[in-house]
Order: structure tokens, then sequence, then C-alpha cells
């Protein structure tokens, strides 16, 4: 089945009992028993619920997995993962991470006895000189957000072959759509599903995709045993919105680049962070294992200040100012003080991310709406 198909038909079957076409929401915490242990799979709903069945049939299918574990939050399917370490066990990870996995790693597991290193791993040879013998697990977010930063996925599992570690790849900013890490020797796939794979920006989701059945029976106990499980509305929700996944996707990436290259083209605007461009570090490999570039796009300002910034960012009317991402609708967000504020100044600037840097989370509107919106507000600047 190929992948435009899969989103629609892939582990979906009408309902038998009444030959709905659509998932019913199974909104029950339990299954009536027809003898002690007699029952149709279904005990408790925090262990199985039939909609989140579904929909993990369906996820798994996208990212060509054998299974998938779903969760209450792209956080939530995180923790999940981490919480398979021990203590003294080291992680790398790439540095410019998300927010919140970056204060799940440093606040949370941080005081569990688990080493947590950033560093920017698109260069091997970094990511070479910060393993150990107690290196168990690498965390890779590519694109990276904000800065776009690509990292080769199958660079990164080639090295670390054989040596007992865990290869996590974040793929909540290309979507299965545009990339399949399990393809390129990543054991496991995370999504916030609260992005592109919900689409709509009405629910929060997450879930854990892998090949690897021993990582999988460990989630799956961990997914019943801590119980963060998303309610059986909010995997109706996601199953939604994963039939248009490819439309919605497809047409944010064209707008994405018609944007990116107004955007370097503007004269208050000073650089334009976007892998689809041939002079990105990252064109090459991006090229080689995304399908198209992706919805995302930063960029920084000539008035190199959070006070201009501020200006652009109160005076855009489709791009709303917003965290979040991959919905239908455009929106606009300011890293530093918003999706990226639980990350050090310092450590910040380091990777790029200044006070004057935007980044836009491309919708599906209209692209001369779009252009004609930033552009008057860049000109308040
Ligand atoms: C949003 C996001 C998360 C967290 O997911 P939630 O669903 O908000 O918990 C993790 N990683 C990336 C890249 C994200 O964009």
């Amino acid at each position: 089945m190929k992948f435009n198909t899969k989103v629609i038909h892939a582990g979906i079957e009408p309902d038998p009992s009444t030959g709905a076409i659509m998932t019913p929401i199974f909104q029950t915490s339990t299954y009536v028993q027809a003898a002690p242990g007699v029952h149709k799979g279904y005990e408790y709903a925090r262990t199985q619920n039939p909609t989140r069945s579904v929909l993990e049939k369906n996820l798994a299918a996208l990212e060509n997995g054998k299974e998938a574990i779903c969760f209450a939050s792209g956080l939530a399917a995180m923790d999940s993962i981490l919480k398979t370490l021990h203590p003294g066990d080291e992680v790398i990870a790439t540095d410019d991470l998300y927010g919140g996995s970056y204060r799940l790693m440093t606040k949370v597991f941080g005081k569990y006895g688990i080493q947590f290193q950033f560093a920017g791993i698109s260069d091997i040879n970094k990511l070479s000189a910060l393993i150990t013998d107690k290196t168990r697990m690498i965390w890779v977010e590519t694109p990276t957000n904000p800065m776009l930063n690509i990292i080769d996925i199958q660079a990164v599992c080639d090295f670390v072959k054989d040596r007992n570690i865990t290869v996590v790849v974040d793929n909540t900013f290309a979507s299965p759509y545009l990339q399949n890490p399990l393809d390129l020797g990543a054991d496991v796939v995370i999504h916030s599903a609260t992005k592109y794979l919900g689409g709509h920006s009405d629910v929060i989701h997450g879930v854990v995709i892998t090949n690897n059945d021993d990582i999988a029976s460990q989630i799956r106990f961990i997914q019943n045993a801590a119980g963060a499980v998303p309610g059986p509305q909010d995997c109706f929700l996601i199953l939604r919105g994963i039939k248009t996944l490819h439309i919605r996707v497809e047409r944010a990436c064209e707008n994405a680049a018609k944007i990116a290259s107004f955007l370097a083209d503007h004269p208050k605007v000073s650089k334009v962070y976007y892998p689809g461009f041939a002079n990105h570090p990252g064109h090459e490999v991006a090229k080689k294992q995304m399908k198209m570039y992706g919805g995302m796009v930063s960029f920084d300002l000539v008035a190199n200040n959070e006070e201009s910034a501020r200006t652009v960012l109160s005076n855009t009317h489709y791009f709303s100012l917003a965290e979040s991402l991959g919905g239908v609708e455009s929106l606009i967000g300011h890293p530093a003080s918003m999706t990226h504020a639980s990350i050090p100044r310092a450590e910040r600037l380091k990777v790029g991310l200044t006070d004057s840097l935007i980044r836009l989370s491309v919708g599906i509107e209209d692209i001369d709406d779009l252009i004609a919106d930033l552009d008057q507000a860049l000109h308040l600047v």
C-alpha cells in the first residue's frame, strides 16, 4: 500500500458491529466479561481501547514500523522512552532541541542520575568525541527547532551500529509524509501528533513507533504501568487528521518554499533558515532523506533586537502569534521568549537563536495573502 492510501486505509476497517465507515469513539472505561477472564481482548481502557488500537495500527504503517504506542502528549511519549534508561546511563541529544524535550531531560530525568549532553551532532566527529561506554541513547531531532539544521539520520545510525545504543528520532517537524527514520536505521521514532499528524490545532497527542520487539514491549508496559494514555476522542481526532496529512503537508511545503524565497530577498531580513535553499549547510542531506523541505521557516532581522521582532509578531493578521506548529493555519512565534524560553540565553545564542529570531509554521492558506501579510508587518520595523 502506498503512503497516500495508507493514511486513509492502513489498519482501518468498517466497524464490524454496525458497518460504520469511520472508527467509532469507544468512550468507555471498562468492558463486560462473560466470566472471569473471558472477554473480547479488552479488559480496562487504560490498557486497551479499540479507537486507540486502530490509530496505533495506522501510525505504525505510516512510519513502516511494527508497532506504535500512543500517549496523551508528545512529551508523555518521550517520557516513556527515557523511562527505559537506568541511573548512570548517558544520552547525547541535538543541541537546538525542542524546549520541552530539553526541560524533560534536564529537570526531570537529570534528577534520576541520567546524564545528558547536547551537541551539534550533524557533525559525526562531534558525536564520536562524546560517545563513552555509558552512552545508551542518541536523540535526534531533524529538522531542528527552530534553527532548521539537518542531521543525517542514516550516518548517525551507521556510526553507532553494534554499540548497544538506541537511536531515537523526533520526527515531529518532518511528519511521516516527508521522512521515515526507521527506514534509515533508527530504532525509535516519536511524534508530537499534536502538530502535523493531527493537523488542525485541536488536540494534544503523542506516539512512539518502533520495529524493535524488545523496545516495543518495554514501552507498551510503561504505557499501561504509568498510564499517560490518550482518550478515545483524541485518538479519533488524530485518525481524522491523518486522512489529509499528505495533501496538507505538501501544500504547507510549497507555501514555505515561496515564503523562504520572498524573505531572502527582503531588505528588512538578514538571514533565512530553510533547508530547501541550496546554500543551507544541510541541503544535500535534506534532499536525500526528506521528500520535500518542510513547512517551517525561521528568519532573523537586520534590526537585530527583540523590540523589532515584537513589532513584526504583533502586526501579522493571517500568521497568528502562538506556540505550536503543523496546523492548517499559519503561525508566527518568537522562540527566545516562547517555545525556547526554558533554555538559558547563553545556550540559545550559541546556536544562533537570537532575540530577534522569528519562526514561522506555514499553513495552507493562499500564498499571496501570506506573503502580503508578512510584507506589511516587516515594513513597520
Ligand atoms: C510540540 C513538540 C513536542 C512536544 O509535544 P506535545 O504534544 O506538545 O507534548 C516535542 N517535540 C517537538 C519537535 C515538538 O514540536
